[in-house]
């Protein structure tokens, strides 16, 4: 099969490199790619195209399957121009994509169809919103509506700082539109972990789920970032939570998107907040996370290329999944300074090959790989023991520490 994969971050490397196992792959051509997908023996990376040439490009090169990484291209409604021209994509449409697209229209989804969330209400302005405050408690959580790279969260311990908050958003539009509107939410307190289903227009499965460490400091201090590390299956999961997640939260979401008429071929992320074991479901992704694709992956045993066919086909009830036993983990390396500033251009150098390497956006120039963002790479590996899995990839990730910036404890 030829695929086309958008995106060029570690998620879609790891999407490839998963791809170019099976033995039903011929090629992947991916739009843009990086440094790693560029080493991938069946990927060609191509480079980034307007919307129209993409789709020429998937109808002249006869690619059998697109599948989508950023939300970005989602929300734009790229699955919508896709199946008008009859080209096979996996992804939602741009209806389904307001799940994750605006965070009122998920809360008021999630109040609908009973599914377990935290207690929030909603603001189009800014004086509602600031009277409001006057008769709460401390702490909460202002969220602005629509998509803000993951930065549009704000978790406030009093009243002067959520005001504050409040006038970046609502009065100087730090976030332009985005942030029209505005939920704010009960503050909840426990642990987190990922969910992810395999969904298809008539059927869900659940796939895995991760545990994500999204803040840059050792005991998740400090600033939020895309993601510092992963972990599948979550440490902190057992039967009795997962149980709690089908009934309290995936099967609501289920029964609501069919009555909604929101069903989609593709992965659905549900973003889970345990407070005193009960799950609340903070957020829905239409799409695989990141960093968490990348422990996902590598922990998988099936082929990927039936997974894809099985959601493309509405057959997902009957794909058959096969994890590797123990568990698996993604350690991501950063430029020093990143969240923040940070440098861009540092050569990448593949120093072991006793793990898998997988590249952030980055490019290839005479040869050598350069990073382009903050994230460069994630070590990741499986292990029956997780001692001896972190052993494996904090030692490999040591060969770093002069040029890369990881946590300590993953
Ligand atoms: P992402 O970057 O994962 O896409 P997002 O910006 O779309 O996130 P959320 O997942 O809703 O937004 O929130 C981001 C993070 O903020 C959560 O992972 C969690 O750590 C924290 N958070 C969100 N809502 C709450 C809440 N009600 N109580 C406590 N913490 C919260």
């Amino acid at each position: 099969m030829k695929f086309l994969i958008l995106g060029d971050g570690a998620r879609e490397h790891s999407i490839a490199k998963k791809l170019c196992e099976s033995p039903k792959t011929d090629e992947i051509f991916i739009c843009p790619g990086n440094a790693g997908t560029f080493y991938e023996k069946k990927c060609h990376n191509i480079e980034f195209i307007d919307e129209n040439t993409l789709l020429n490009f998937a109808e002249k090169n006869s690619i059998d399957l697109t599948i989508v990484g950023p939300e970005k291209f989602l929300c734009e409604g790229i699955v919508d121009e896709f199946e008008k021209n009859n080209l096979k994509i996996i992804g939602p449409n741009k209806k389904s994509s307001i799940l994750e697209g605006s965070k009122i229209f998920s809360k008021n989804f999630m109040k609908k169809y009973k599914i377990s969330t935290a207690d929030y209400e909603e603001f189009n302005n800014f004086e509602d919103a600031f009277n409001f405050l006057n008769n709460i408690n401390f702490p909460i959580v202002i969220k602005v509506d629509g998509l803000a790279a993951g930065k549009g969260v704000f978790i406030c311990d009093n009243y002067k700082q959520s005001v504050k908050v409040l006038e970046d958003i609502m009065k100087n539009k730090c976030f332009g539109e985005s942030g029209n509107k505005i939920i704010i939410e009960r503050y909840l307190s426990g642990f987190e972990a990922s969910f992810f289903v395999l969904l298809d227009e008539k059927n869900y499965k659940l796939f895995n789920y991760s545990k994500d460490h999204k803040k840059i400091g050792e005991g998740e201090k400090g600033l939020n970032t895309g993601g510092m590390g992963s972990i599948t299956p979550h440490p902190n999961i057992d039967e009795n939570l997962k149980i709690k997640v089908e009934d309290l939260i995936i099967k609501p979401t289920i029964n609501g998107l069919k009555a909604e008429n929101l069903m989609y071929k593709g992965i659905l992320f549900f973003g889970i907040l345990f407070e005193n074991n009960i799950p609340y479901l903070l957020e829905y992704n239409v799409r695989f996370g990141d960093p968490e694709t990348q422990s996902l992956l590598n922990l998988l045993d099936s082929d990927l290329v039936d997974i894809f066919n099985d959601i493309y086909n509405n057959n997902v009830e009957n794909t058959h999944l096969k994890w590797k036993q123990g568990i698996s983990m993604g350690l991501v390396l950063t430029a020093f300074g990143y969240p923040l500033e940070y440098k861009k251009n540092i050569e990448i150098l593949k120093k072991s090959d006793d793990c898998d390497f997988i590249y952030y956006s980055s490019k290839i120039s005479e040869e050598k790989a350069f990073s382009s963002g903050g994230r460069v790479l994630t070590l990741v590996d499986n292990c029956k023991n997780i001692d001896t899995l972190r052993n494996n990839l904090y030692s490999i990730a040591k060969l770093y520490n002069k040029e890369f910036y990881f946590r300590k404890d993953i």
